[in-house]
């Protein structure tokens, strides 16, 4: 596989998923990118974090970040969502340690939910493939339509999604460590209460993990051009 890899780099080489730039084959993001980009990498607890047993995003959710995942998720590049998983691997990885969950991610509403794009899914599926983690993207389901979680406030946010999620294969999860995977990690509200539901399911622990998450980097190079 990797010979393959290596032989596609010829005729159509990586680029940076940040700047264009060509990188090495195994790479999606280059050395100066990597340097000033919000880095997240450190295992967090969002705001609603009483189901969670921490998260892990490699990003802030500003500058590049932001303008990729707005790609990722509106037009449909999924390449990105395989980029952002190989970025957030190792951060994941470290903080899993020893615990290998299934990886599971938060659902659409949707009648026929794996015919419908999902960028959490893209992101969930592609992380587990990096990580060598089993993965089941039906895992839960979502039981009613929800309005979008942007347009509330944060008190707002955990009303609109109270019961929103059920478990829809309770023996995959029954006894398990999950990790749960989304786009964009804002106020936690939507993780916790897939999370809660996964716990009242029986699971054993729930980590969380986004491709970016909402707060302000410690990183001074974050990403935007400073004057
Ligand atoms: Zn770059």
């Amino acid at each position: 596989m990797d010979i393959l890899k290596r032989i596609g780099a010829i005729f159509y080489p990586p680029r940076c998923i940040f700047c264009s730039r060509v990188v090495h084959y195994n790479e999606t993001c280059c050395p100066d990118c990597k340097a000033r980009l919000p880095q997240g990498s450190e295992p967090f607890f969002p705001e609603e974090n009483s189901c969670l047993s921490g998260c892990c995003a490699p990003f802030f959710y500003k500058g590049v970040v932001r303008e990729r995942l707005i790609s990722f998720k509106s037009v449909r590049h999924r390449e990105l969502g395989h980029a952002f998983a190989l970025l957030a691997a190792p951060g994941v990885k470290a903080a899993l340690g020893e615990t290998r969950p299934l990886v599971c991610c938060v659902p659409n509403f949707e009648p026929e939910q794996r015919r419908v794009y999902n960028p959490a899914r893209v992101f969930g599926r592609a992380l587990a493939k990096e990580l060598g983690l089993p993965f089941e993207g039906a895992l839960l389901i979502q039981t009613r339509k929800k309005q979008a979680q942007h347009m509330l406030s944060a008190r707002e946010r955990l009303h609109n999604v109270e019961d929103l999620f059920a478990v829809a294969l309770p023996e995959l999860s029954e006894g398990r460590d999950i990790l749960l995977c989304d786009d964009i990690i804002t106020t936690g509200a939507t993780l916790n209460a897939c999370a809660k539901a996964l716990l009242q399911a029986g699971a054993h622990r729930v980590f969380g993990a986004g491709c970016a998450r909402s707060g302000q980097s410690a990183n001074l190079h974050d990403g935007e051009k400073s004057g």
